[in-house]
């Protein structure tokens, strides 16, 4: 009989890769907060739709209607998994950064918004300038909530502001005090964004018991494709806005003099929607979903090794916002002495088949200001190591022996610095 246990959903995997060495290797992709292998019921749901592929909504026709169908059915799944209430908009995005600009022109005249430094630039850089109130990176959740609550008192009177928040960042992983924060906004009437493209994959998002109003997140970080993403939550502020993308779909009516918009997501949605992606990420969510509890059992043993490892390698420092011992997803940014951060990354692929990203990952505050907090002056960028459910335990020693051997010894080959490609 089949295995009544939890398990994971199948990943595809890629081909092994050769090594410097000439030696193939089944490659560690050590990257999912980047972007995460598809999911084998993903690339099944995207086979099947696309022999009735269609136009939605236009079409009378029956091919047409098989695509609608498949089209709204992916809406109600991505709402499932969010938790969205009755009354919530599902937009489809191309990604988080597509929901959060989509949010920011719907953004009622005069709103100010609240937003720390540490969040990634999706969610720090759409809002007006003149309206934003930027907080400084914080260092335990209990600042968050204090910082949070004087801007707001500072805020009073004024327009109902919009508050901006992550729900896992993705630099550290360490998860953020949603909750409370939402709790914080509410007392004051402000509205809350929910940055959970670090979120969803690993754990479960509930827009109605999180009691905040909108979420935002990618496909391509959900082990769907890229181009695919949602803006989901309240429906006020969009139905208010001019349409995101003006033309067919988004108007209701059109005379030579009147044009009348869509309402709901339609308005949003102009132009010939991506039926494929949206069918490929409600795949994703709905798999997601249904296997959050072995993903969310393997990830936390994935996690503790990852910290763990990484943390006992001599010359080795991690770096957290809240602390090593906060809740995290499984994502760990961290500095090898003596080491470009970027060398690390290429030695860790080319010697060892180990996918990770060097840099400042679109949060440049906040890597900046982790840096200068740990008294790590001589690097300017980090290495961040992410995992998923596609990562084995054998990826993960893998990549703590290779820091090691790194960190001990530096380089087995010698390596160039590239102007385009960095180190090659
Ligand atoms: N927010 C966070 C927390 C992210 O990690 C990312 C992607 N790194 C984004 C937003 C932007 O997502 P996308 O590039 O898919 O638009």
């Amino acid at each position: 009989p089949p295995s009544l246990a939890p398990r994971l959903p199948d990943v595809v995997r890629p081909d092994p890769v050769p090594l410097v060495t000439g030696r193939f290797v089944e490659y560690a992709q050590l990257d999912h907060a980047a972007s995460t292998p598809a999911l084998e019921s993903v690339v099944r749901a995207v086979a099947t739709a696309t022999r009735t592929y269609s136009s939605v909504h236009r079409g009378t026709g029956w091919l047409s209607r098989v695509t609608s169908a498949h089209y709204e059915a992916a809406r109600e799944e991505v709402a499932r998994f969010v938790g969205a209430r009755a009354d919530d908009v599902v937009v489809f995005t191309r990604a988080t950064t597509d929901a959060t600009n989509l949010l920011a022109r719907a953004l009622p005249a005069g709103t100010p918004v609240v937003v720390f430094a540490a969040e990634h630039h999706a969610s720090l850089l759409p809002w007006p300038a003149e309206r934003t109130h930027r907080l400084p990176v914080p260092s335990s959740p209990e600042e968050v909530l204090g910082r949070l609550e004087s801007a707001l008192v500072a805020l009073a009177g004024g327009p109902a502001p919009l508050v901006v928040v992550t729900g896992a960042s993705n630099v550290t992983g360490e998860l953020w005090p949603v909750e409370r924060v939402a709790r914080v906004a509410r007392r004051h009437g402000a509205r809350v964004l929910l940055d959970a493209a670090q979120l969803v994959a690993h754990r479960r998002v509930d827009l109605a018991a999180l009691d905040v109003d909108w979420v935002a997140f990618s496909g391509h970080k959900l082990h769907a494709p890229f181009g695919t993403g949602a803006l989901v939550g309240r429906r006020d502020w969009l139905d208010a806005a001019d349409p995101y993308l003006a033309g067919g779909g988004a108007s209701a009516a059109v005379t030579e003099a009147v044009t009348t918009w869509a309402t709901g997501a339609a308005r949003h949605e102009g132009g010939s929607p991506n039926v494929l992606g949206a069918v490929a990420l409600a795949a994703a969510c709905a798999a997601v979903r249904r296997h959050r509890g072995a993903i969310e059992a393997h990830e936390a043993h994935l996690t503790t090794r990852l910290l763990e490892g990484l943390r006992a390698v001599p010359g080795v420092r991690t770096h957290s916002t809240f602390g090593d011992d906060h809740d995290r997803v499984p994502v760990v940014a961290f500095t090898v002495e003596g080491l470009d951060s970027h060398l690390v990354a290429a030695a860790l692929s080319a010697e060892h088949g180990i996918g990770v990203r060097a840099g400042k990952f679109c949060a440049h505050p906040l890597v900046d200001a982790l840096l200068a907090r740990d008294g790590d002056g001589r690097h300017s960028t980090a290495v961040r190591a992410s995992a998923g459910l596609a990562t084995t335990g054998e990826h993960v020693d893998r990549l703590v022996a290779a820091v090691a051997d790194l960190a001990a010894h530096g380089p087995r080959v010698a390596y160039r610095q590239d102007p385009d490609a960095g180190w090659v």
